[in-house]
């Protein structure tokens, strides 16, 4: 099962992906978490990254299709992987076409979560993420227990440094721009599946379920 996600920023992929790997036992591959981990080890990746990332820009193909490169090539993405975050460019959509044809493998599902720019503004603002285990929270939409605290492991919530109006502009521009014409990439490949990313999220979850499922 080789799925990929996609949808703009704030469309809930990373919530989603948290909930289907439990599911199907297979790893999430989010080159958000990956670059967001290089940054913090201060590597040459984090370092180069980190100036594209703070302004809402895309960082350069070159670099996203390395990290993704390595990462399918680790064997626990044997029994299948979900990806997201990737692509975000036609070059990155061809280069992941290249990349898996060469491993004997093709993406079988694309999930496109649709919600409305009005609304992601409002929950990428809203947005806090877990230090430790890195689960996904919204203040409004779907708080903790306890106020700052992670429901699953006791971590502390933060706010990425990216969630704030400015860079979230940016974000959605680049992502119109740059992202939303893969959609008909993978349409034409007839694996496109489109899902209403606006209802709650246990719905979502239902229905990415089915669609994985062959039950939709
Ligand atoms: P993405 O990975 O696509 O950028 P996230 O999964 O991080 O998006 O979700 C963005 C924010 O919206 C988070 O704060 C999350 O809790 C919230 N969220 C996700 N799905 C929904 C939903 N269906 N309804 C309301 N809020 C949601
Ligand atoms: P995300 O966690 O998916 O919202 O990504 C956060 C930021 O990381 C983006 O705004 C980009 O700067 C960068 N990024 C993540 N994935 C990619 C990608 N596939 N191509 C280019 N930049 C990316």
């Amino acid at each position: 099962m080789n799925i990929l996600f996609m949808g703009p920023p704030g469309a809930g992929k990373g919530t989603q992906a948290e909930r289907i790997v439990d599911e199907f036992q297979i790893p999430h591959i989010s080159t958000g978490d990956a670059l967001r981990l290089a940054v913090k080890l201060g590597t040459e990746l984090g370092l180069k990254a980190k100036t594209f990332m703070d302004q809402g820009h895309l960082v350069p193909d070159d670099l996203m299709i390395g990290i993704v490169r390595e990462r399918l090539q680790q064997d626990d993405c044997n029994k299948g992987f979900l990806l997201d975050g990737f692509p975000r460019t036609l070059s990155q959509a061809e280069a992941l076409d290249e990349i898996l044809a060469s491993m004997g493998k093709q993406i079988d599902h694309v999930i496109n979560l649709q919600v409305d720019r009005d609304r992601l503004l409002a929950r990428l603002t809203g947005r806090r993420i877990c230090r430790s285990c890195g689960s996904t929270y919204h203040v409004l939409f779907n708080p903790p227990h306890v106020e700052g605290v992670c429901d699953k492991c006791g971590g502390e919530l933060y706010q990425r440094s990216d969630d704030n109006e400015e860079s979230v502009g940016t974000r959605l521009d680049e992502y119109v721009t740059k992202t939303a014409p893969l959609l008909d990439y993978y349409r034409a490949k007839g694996i496109l599946r489109q899902v209403d990313g606006e209802q709650e999220i246990d719905e979502v979850t239902n229905e990415i379920h089915s669609l994985l499922r062959g039950q939709a």
